[in-house]
């Protein structure tokens, strides 16, 4: 009888203690579009729903901060002559920025929205600029465009800040941090490409982050600890004329599509915001000069995609990325210190 009783309550812990991890793991999901793209957050654990209404907020105080379509935002109210505080979100954010156009050698640069406007890719009333107009636009591009008075940021006539190439990988920080707070251990955030990893995955050991090909199909699987796994394309806005593609990432020096023979680039690093900035820059400095500038540097990790349909890959991130099997053919170079 003694021995039954004994068994009843070793099952009866067993349990609650399977029980209990469930709820642990518990997978949460919230999805909502926001910062012009759709955006999936999943959280694990109790503290997910929570967390996951606080990470929401999060992105959508950002987007009102850093949006320039949004007229009320403090970057749009910078770009129509307004004074911006420095140390507000915006402004540090446009800090970072000026810092990360200063590290790229110019290759990120937040000052092209008087061109990247031109192009209608904020309004989608697409058109091909001519050269004249476009040259006649970068007179108003230009980090030297923005004055620093005291505690306070303004810009020239004429100049336009647009933070719309680190925006959602500052976002994804700020989300990953309000999970955190909530006490959320374990989530994966993705902003239409911009991927951000909290803690372990539930049961541990690495996630598994899939890189979306231009078909739409997958590039592959990286594998990632806690950190930021972020991908620029040229297939993520584009539009056509007379057969010829025009996308939305510009080359600074001519105010045009940046034609580097990269297709995509996905980088890994611990920061969203800078994982997004230098997949842009990464994108204009095409694949000798990226593999040049993290050999240099010492800079986040990349994998590219150029128009030959050949991979490109860090020598740190060649072991943690899979190609996927329908393109096991393609030739991978591994770029080495
Ligand atoms: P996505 O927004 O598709 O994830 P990116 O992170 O590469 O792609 O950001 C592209 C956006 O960055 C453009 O829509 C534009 O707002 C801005 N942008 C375009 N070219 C540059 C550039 N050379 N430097 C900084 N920002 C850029
Ligand atoms: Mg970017």
């Amino acid at each position: 009888m003694k021995k039954y009783f004994f068994g009843a309550v070793v099952l009866l812990a067993a349990a609650l203690l399977f029980l209990r991890h469930r709820e642990n793991w518990k997978r949460h999901e919230l999805s909502f579009f926001a910062m012009d793209t759709p955006v999936t957050l999943t959280a694990y654990g109790p503290a997910a729903p929570r967390g996951l209404r606080d990470a929401e907020d999060a992105v959508r105080k950002i987007e009102r901060e850093l949006s320039v379509t949004m007229p009320t935002s403090a970057v749009a109210r910078l770009n129509t002559g307004e004074t911006l505080p420095a140390a507000s979100a915006a402004g540090r954010a446009i800090t970072a920025a000026l810092e990360l156009c200063a590290e790229t050698d110019g290759a990120f640069d937040p000052t092209l929205y008087p061109a990247l406007r031109a192009w209608g890719f904020t309004t989608g009333e697409y058109r091909v600029p001519s050269r004249d107009e476009l040259t006649e636009l970068l007179k108003q591009c230009g980090v030297r465009h923005l004055r620093r008075e005291g505690g306070s940021l303004r810009l020239e006539a004429g100049a336009m800040i647009d933070l719309g190439g680190l925006g959602k990988g500052l976002a994804s920080d700020v989300a990953a941090q309000a999970l955190k707070d909530a006490g959320v251990e374990s989530a994966v955030l993705n902003l239409g490409g911009n991927v951000r990893t909290l803690g372990a995955r539930p049961g541990g050991g690495r996630w598994r982050i899939g890189v979306r090909a231009p078909e739409g199909d997958l590039l592959g699987v990286i594998e990632t600890d806690e950190g930021a796994v972020v991908t620029s394309g040229n297939y993520e806005r584009f539009f056509e004329r007379d057969g010829v593609r025009y996308w939305h990432i510009l080359d600074p020096q001519t105010g045009e599509p940046a034609r580097s023979r990269v297709v995509s680039v996905t980088v890994c690093g611990p920061n969203g915001e800078r994982c997004d900035a230098l997949s842009t820059a990464y994108f204009v400095m095409g694949p000798q000069k990226a593999a040049a500038f993290w050999k240099e540097r010492g800079s986040e990790s990349f994998v590219m995609l150029t128009d030959n349909g050949d991979l490109l890959a860090c020598e740190d991130l060649a072991g943690r990325f899979t190609v996927d099997k329908e393109r096991k053919n393609a030739k991978v170079t591994v770029i080495r210190r």
